[in-house]
């Protein structure tokens, strides 16, 4: 067994933490086909541990966009920037919802590099999202 391995109820554990929901774009896991992925919020390739502090629920598109990168660069200040770390850090204090829910703005600069490092305002999220407003199904918070 890996040090990767992630039991069937380790992985429940997160995601009733996650409540159901990705950490980063807040996608509920059952508004789409299939689970979504466990991802290490600090990648194992830069040290993260598979425990339950450095794992969430993750969308498959936040995932691969993600990659193992956890910082860039923010184009405002040319300052390097770590990611949103869903458990050190508050969604509402970094993100919010605009037109109706079907954008995610960054409201700080943690904020806005997740925004663009997990292209959270892709076309077909927001064609996704305006289907799940007209539906009263979004925004979740
Ligand atoms: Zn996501």
């Amino acid at each position: 067994m890996s040090r990767s391995y992630i039991s069937e109820s380790l992985r429940q554990q997160i995601v009733a933490q996650c409540h159901h929901r990705c950490a980063y774009c807040l996608t509920p896991q059952n508004y789409v086909c299939g689970s979504f992925t466990i991802d290490h919020i600090v990648p194992q390739s830069r040290g993260g541990a598979t425990e339950i502090d450095n794992l969430c629920l993750a969308c498959w598109l936040c995932n691969l966009r993600k990659g193992n990168r956890v910082s860039a660069l923010d184009p405002l200040t040319n300052k390097r920037i770590r990611l949103f770390h869903p458990y050190q850090q508050i969604w509402i204090e970094h993100f919010e919802f605009q037109g109706q829910g079907a954008l995610i703005e960054g409201l700080s600069d943690i904020g806005r590099i997740t925004v663009q490092m997990l292209n959270l305002n892709s076309p077909i999220r927001i064609e996704t999202r305006k289907i799940w407003i007209a539906a009263n199904l979004w925004p979740p918070i």
